[in-house]
């Protein structure tokens, strides 16, 4: 079950690659994380909230029309969707804000590319009653102006970032900047399993929930392993959350899903772990999408929360040793399957999960009715619904015009 080797390395990828400054605070965090997470207190806290606020353990769903519709595989969905706030990334949250508060910080700040992050770090830090600082990219606040009132109604104040492309990597460089500044009393709520030694592992321990679960679940209700588990991957949480618990399971198959965006050979896309090599960003290594002089590329897909150019460490690693399959869903597919899912199941998913149930859809008519896939449902799809309403309309008066 071991993956990490000393310092945060996951073969050669992972680390920490940032300023002895930097270092000792991470340093702090590790030891806090390491003293908390196995002890029986906080982890009753822990269970506590998740039972009580998120809703856990979430469903694990036997998707019978949808398998029947595909044919082969049952297809069978973790309701991640169904948590609190709409997502997985409340799992992340509710444990960092309660290691925070071991710590003795009441200062927390984060960054969010689309919102979702910025929106769960707000909930958490009015659910413990902390201070919240969320810096996002002016031109990120411009597209999720929803998200923006949602963390100021929730009582966080945000941040614009205004340097370079106004987006989700400035934003990080800006918490770090902040960190750095005032550390003794700031805790930095990172919202993937990526960045320097420890997040990749504080991040993966939180998420791990999802895999714990769902293993738990299929051999109750199949009494054996699935065939396969199938993520959509964009910083990599909610896969490593899932995968994690089944690494040593070495007969079930796992597949994370990058976005093709609008086709891997278009260049517009976000698949590093498809197309990238491996790299140095934002303090770790792992694969990259990045230019002949290693400058990090602009990255595109229909799924705000996919849209990174780099991916967890433990994802570049389980990729280089084959341990993993790593594929991707264009732009095109993922809001079939978003349609799919919801006709045939009354399930909206996030566009970020639909491309997990395109990989399900591909897959599942190969198998056989002996095969099982668990398919991670990583969020719900009511924050897409005004992004795809908007696009059917535009579709709807192309054809209307020609
Ligand atoms: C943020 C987000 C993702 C992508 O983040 P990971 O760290 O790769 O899990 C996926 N799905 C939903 C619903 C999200 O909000």
């Amino acid at each position: 079950m071991k993956t990490d080797g000393e310092k945060g390395f996951y073969g050669q990828f992972g680390g920490s690659f940032v300023t002895p400054e930097l270092q000792t605070v991470l340093d702090h965090l590790e030891d806090a994380f390491l003293r908390y997470k196995d002890d029986e207190e906080f982890n009753e806290e822990l269970r506590y909230y998740h039972r009580d606020y998120v809703g856990r353990p979430s469903p694990l769903y036997y998707a019978a029309r949808l398998s029947e519709e595909l044919g082969g595989a049952k297809i069978y969905i973790k309701r991640e969707d169904l948590n609190h706030t709409g997502s997985h990334k409340i799992n992340n949250v509710i444990g960092q804000a309660l290691l925070a508060k071991r710590m003795g910080i009441k200062r927390v700040i984060a960054e969010t590319g689309a919102g979702q992050h910025g929106v769960a770090t707000a909930t958490a830090c009015a659910l413990f009653g902390m201070d919240c600082t969320i810096y996002m990219g002016a031109e990120d606040i411009r597209r999720q102006a929803l998200n923006v009132f949602r963390m100021e109604l929730l009582g966080a104040k945000v941040i614009s970032v205004t340097t370079g492309n106004r987006t989700l990597k400035e934003a990080v460089d800006e918490a770090f900047a902040d960190l750095l500044a005032n550390y003794g009393h700031t805790y930095y709520m990172l919202g993937s399993a990526v960045g320097p030694h420890p997040f990749p592992a504080i991040v993966r321990h939180f998420q791990s929930v999802i895999g714990k679960e769902a293993r738990q679940q299929i051999l109750e209700q199949e009494g054996k392993l699935p065939t396969y588990v199938i993520a959509c991957v964009g910083g990599g949480s909610n896969a490593i959350g899932l995968f994690h618990p089944f690494y040593d399971d070495k007969d079930v198959g796992m597949i994370g899903v990058e976005p093709a965006g609008k086709g891997l050979a278009t260049g517009k896309h976000a698949a590093p772990l498809n197309l990238g090599k491996p790299g140095l960003l934002h303090g770790f290594k792992c694969y990259v999408m990045q230019d002949a002089i290693g400058e990090p590329l602009p990255t595109y897909s229909i799924a705000a929360g996919l849209d990174y150019p780099g991916v967890g460490p433990e994802h570049s690693f389980y990729k280089a040793s084959g341990r993993a399959e790593y594929v991707a869903v264009t732009d095109e597919e993922a809001l079939e399957a978003f349609k799919l899912l919801s006709q045939v199941e009354g399930i909206i998913p996030a566009l970020e999960s639909a491309h997990a149930v395109a990989q399900a859809v591909k897959l599942a008519p190969s198998l056989s009715p002996e095969d099982v896939i668990i398919v991670n449902l990583s969020g719900r799809g009511d924050k897409d619904a005004q992004q795809v309403f908007e696009m059917v309309q535009a579709a709807k008066a192309a054809v209307a015009g020609q």
